[in-house]
């Protein structure tokens, strides 16, 4: 039988999938003590590293995450990398379940050639370097070098990249983008931004409301997009694909005439290789695309259709590239002392539906296909990057009923095939941080690390001025 004793629950990554099963978990669960590590001294994931400096109002959920943190049931365990600054074994003796929230912090590659010349980026190191990132700092990506850039991949994230390119600095002055992106942005030599997909307009991923934001841009036209790719009668469109047909058929609200900027989306082409010039070895100076086609058997308006190579190619000048095919989840360290499976070709931690963490086949030792006793995901490792907060929240809640339900049944948890976990939680793991030195961050360090950004804004007219670098943040704590 189970002692009386608080249910303790780690959580690894701090992001929204974190905060929302916490939330869940602790309403549900009325004796549920959650601790929450987090690799970087600050939370919130991707609404700090990841949505866009001017969409503010995405950020309102931290007023929920604020309130979830400020329960005596909570705490928050910043700048300790699971996995890596301690490792993951060390937790299980004192915790009756583990949640895996942390996230997708890879990002996919093409494989092609010249994917590493001079002006390749990957959209994650830039939309990580614009919005502060500690790990992109100082990409101070090239925006100098030319006038055209190509975005590879048409999801809201691509639409992201665009749009900040795009966007005249003074508008973004009062967001919480950098104060070097924004010097960096001002010198920006960007005129064209082509925003490239392997198939057409009705299979494209991006938002109406991401495609609108540009098309409303002051001083920047879209190129029409040839007119075959929409069907000639859209009365018959499911809602979502009539509205963004009538978005991309209006166009933009500045004219080609007058505007200084200007944006396009090309469909039907998939990248080839990235080049440099004779003249400027090392640096990219043109992009090759196979020209595609919807295969015989797809219906070229269906929002499924598949496209095969054409073998015809095209080619595009330009000085800056960015590849935003999609972020990556890893494997972290320890997973497998634990017997938790990781899938590296879907880049997730398999699961069943309600995030219990799932292993696929029987292994060695004792290791049985099913259920891992008190191990859960939620987020992006559970289902892959794609999704909105919205869509991380349903699936974060999900985990937490599971977990709750788990836990009033009494299925097995964490060591519950030896006397059970020692139910101290980070108490226990504590010594452990102490022995290798690391400096952990609590929720009351973060508050003064928030203060401290928001007066560094202040002082220029913004909302905060973000810390771009570990040692910055931990010396508001030490001073
Ligand atoms: P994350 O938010 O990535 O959180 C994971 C956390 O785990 C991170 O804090 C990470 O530091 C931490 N971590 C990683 N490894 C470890 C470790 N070993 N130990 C401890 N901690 C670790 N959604 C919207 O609704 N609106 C938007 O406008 C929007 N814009 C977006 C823009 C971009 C560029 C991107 C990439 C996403 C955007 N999204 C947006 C989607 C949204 O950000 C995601 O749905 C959501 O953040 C996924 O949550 P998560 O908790 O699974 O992962």
């Amino acid at each position: 039988a189970r002692t009386k004793r608080p249910f303790r629950l780690a959580i690894i990554g701090s992001g929204p999938a974190g905060f929302y099963t916490a939330y869940r978990v602790m309403q549900k669960v009325q004796d549920a003590v959650v601790d929450m590590y987090e690799h970087l001294p600050v939370p919130y994931g991707l609404v700090r590293f990841g949505v866009a400096p001017d969409h503010p109002e995405v950020k309102n959920c931290q007023e929920k995450f604020e309130e979830v943190a400020s329960s005596p049931r909570f705490k928050f365990i910043g700048n300790v990398d699971v996995g890596h600054d301690i490792p993951l074994p060390s937790l299980k003796p004192h915790y009756d379940a583990i949640l895996f929230a942390y996230g997708a912090s890879k990002d996919k590659k093409l494989k092609i050639p010249g994917e590493d010349l001079e002006g390749v980026y990957s959209a994650r190191a830039f939309v990580g370097w614009y919005n502060g990132l500690p790990e992109y700092a100082n990409l101070d990506p090239l925006l100098g070098a030319g006038e055209e850039v190509v975005v590879i991949g048409q999801g809201n994230v691509a639409l992201d990249v665009a749009r900040i390119l795009l966007t005249g600095v003074d508008a973004l002055r009062k967001t919480d983008i950098t104060e070097r992106a924004l010097e960096t942005l001002a010198r920006s030599k960007v005129k064209s931004v082509k925003v490239v997909g392997r198939r057409g307009p009705m299979q494209a991923a991006f938002t109406i409301k991401e495609a609108r934001e540009l098309m409303n841009l002051p001083s920047v036209s879209f190129e029409a997009t040839d007119s075959s790719l929409f069907p000639a009668d859209i009365t018959k469109l499911p809602r979502v694909q009539k509205r963004l047909t009538q978005v991309l058929t209006k166009g933009s609200a500045a004219s080609a005439s007058t505007a200084s900027k200007s944006w396009d989306l090309s469909f039907l082409l998939s990248p080839k290789s990235f080049n440099d010039s004779p003249s400027n070895l090392g640096s990219l100076s043109s992009i090759e695309f196979e020209k595609t086609e919807f295969t015989p058997d797809s219906d070229p308006f269906d929002r499924n259709a598949k496209v095969t190579s054409t073998g015809r190619t095209t080619t595009f000048p330009a000085s800056l590239a960015f590849r935003s095919v999609g972020y990556k989840s890893s494997s972290i360290p320890g997973l497998a002392e634990l017997d938790v499976p990781f899938d590296e070709r879907m880049g997730i931690i398999p699961n069943d539906p309600y995030g219990r963490v799932m292993n696929p086949q029987s292994g060695p030792g004792a290791l049985t296909a099913g259920p891992v006793p008190g191990m859960y995901c939620a987020g992006w490792v559970k289902r892959g990057p794609t999704g909105v907060i919205a869509s991380t929240m349903d699936d974060a809640f999900a985990s937490a009923d599971a977990i709750a339900r788990d836990w009033k049944q009494q299925v097995p948890f964490l060591n519950s095939d030896n006397s059970g976990s020692t139910g101290m939680g980070w108490d226990g793991v504590k010594e452990e941080a102490k022995k290798r030195g690391l400096r952990p961050v609590s929720w009351e360090d973060w508050k003064m690390i928030d203060k401290a950004e928001k007066e560094r804004g202040n002082a220029v007219g913004k909302e905060r001025e973000k810390f771009t670098n570990v040692s910055e943040m931990l010396k508001v704590l030490d001073s």
